[in-house]
């Protein structure tokens, strides 16, 4: 007897191994994958604090940290690739750095903070990194208008 539905293994899909050597040449900004089946994002977000949820809220990283405060986060475990983690982030959601805005700034002044948002953490050029490290530095304006100038009134 024969039944019209063959329900054999379906084999003609397209080559299954994802092996195959696509560009040897190493420009320095690529990640390497080091194992299949847990990303390197899988291990990265396990690292950020998403808990605040989304919306304007930081997501700090919750590995190790810099004297910066910065996150830093391992490639691979050979000894190699270590990156700053809001950078990882970065290039994870929205791609690699563009030539014209290649630094990973923080609107939102806390270096640890990973959450790619317009007013958290965003490729930006090298006067905005400027104008964040100015505004950094004068963070609140504290205008006191005493310049020596009272009078001590006796
Ligand atoms: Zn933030």
């Amino acid at each position: 007897m024969q039944t019209g539905e063959a329900a054999g293994p379906d084999t003609g899909s397209k080559a299954r191994d994802g092996a195959s050597p696509g560009s040897p040449a190493s420009t320095g900004g690529s990640i390497p994958r080091s194992r299949p089946n847990l990303s390197i994002a899988e291990r990265f977000w396990s690292h950020v604090d998403m808990s605040a949820g989304d919306g304007d809220v930081c997501w700090p990283w919750t590995g190790a940290l810099n004297k910066y405060g910065y996150g830093h986060f391992r490639i691979d475990n050979n000894g190699g690739g270590v990156v700053r983690s809001h950078r990882l982030a970065l290039t994870l959601v929205v791609g690699p750095a563009p030539d014209d805005a290649p630094y990973g700034l923080h609107g939102c002044d806390n270096p640890a903070c990973c959450h790619v948002h317009p007013k958290h953490v965003y490729w930006g050029t090298q006067s905005q990194n400027v104008k964040d490290e100015y505004r950094r530095y004068r963070r609140e304006p504290k205008r006191i208008e005493l310049h020596g100038e009272q009078q001590d009134l006796t």
